[in-house]
């Protein structure tokens, strides 16, 4: 053996398609979504105060969507940095192996499952 190199390429290109295809559509959501935060703008002049109230509302949440969308494209331009960099898929806490069936949920996984639960109770 002359690498230490646990994880194969084999597995690393079948996360990185992943990681791809995601950014993918998250990027397509995106279009689409911008043009609902504005046609919100339009329409108000025509509608009433009750459905002003529900397309404001539902402009506050295409905003919301738009953020977690923007961070998890920094989180999948991350998970693509640390398969070049041969890091990808381990526990950022810990540094054990993350559980693959963890990384075909999450590609951008940065925590085994015994931290993140660790972390979030
Ligand atoms: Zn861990």
């Amino acid at each position: 053996m002359t690498s230490n190199k646990v994880k194969s390429d084999q597995i690393m290109n079948h996360y990185k398609e992943k990681l791809l295809a995601l950014r993918r559509s998250l990027l397509k959501a995106q279009e689409t979504g911008d043009q609902a935060e504005q046609t919100v703008e339009l329409d108000q002049a025509c509608v009433g105060r009750l459905s002003r109230m529900d397309a404001m509302q539902a402009q506050a949440m295409s905003i919301e969507t738009g953020r977690r969308r923007r961070e998890k494209l920094l989180q999948i331009a991350g998970a693509l940095q640390r398969i070049e960099t041969d890091e990808y898929g381990y526990c950022q806490e810990c540094g054990e192996d993350i559980a693959p069936a963890r990384l075909d949920f999450d590609p951008t996984a940065l925590l085994c499952i015994q931290c993140a639960s660790a972390k979030e109770s």
